[in-house]
């Protein structure tokens, strides 16, 4: 059923705390780690608690909770110090959706950004 705990999936693993993960937030929908191989000095992924494979089925089955999610990574970027309104330079955040477009982990989840130079490179 939408939303289910996956057996499979990492980061229901994750959420389940099965698997260890360094968390940054937690509210009770969602779910903020370090990612295990950071691309920038902050790389924190931020989790809906239900399983969805991508942020837009997320979206589609369950906007108010998309929209939390959103949210939870602007705090976390505020956490972090990368938000300009906390000092820092900003931040990206990612949704890599599809595994051609480098998805790997099929739990929607998106991917905060930010610290060092790396960022001023625009993608878009
Ligand atoms: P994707 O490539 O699907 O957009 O993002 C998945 C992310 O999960 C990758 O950046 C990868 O480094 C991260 N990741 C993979 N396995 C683990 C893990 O066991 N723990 C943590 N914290 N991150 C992981
Ligand atoms: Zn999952």
């Amino acid at each position: 059923m939408s939303g289910e705990p996956q057996a499979d999936c990492l980061f229901c693993r994750i959420v389940a705390r099965e698997i260890p993960a360094t968390v940054v937030r937690e509210t009770e929908t969602t779910l903020a780690f370090r990612d295990i191989n950071p691309q920038a000095p902050t790389h924190v992924l931020v989790v809906p608690k239900a399983h969805y494979p991508h942020a837009a089925a997320l979206a589609d089955a369950d906007p108010a909770l998309a929209g939390t999610l959103l949210a939870e990574a602007g705090r976390v970027a505020e956490e972090e110090k990368v938000a300009e309104s906390a000092g820092g330079a900003g931040y990206r955040l990612i949704f890599n959706t599809g595994a051609g477009a480098g998805q790997t982990v099929f739990h929607a989840h998106v991917h905060v950004l930010g610290g060092g130079d790396g960022l001023r490179e625009k993608l878009v």
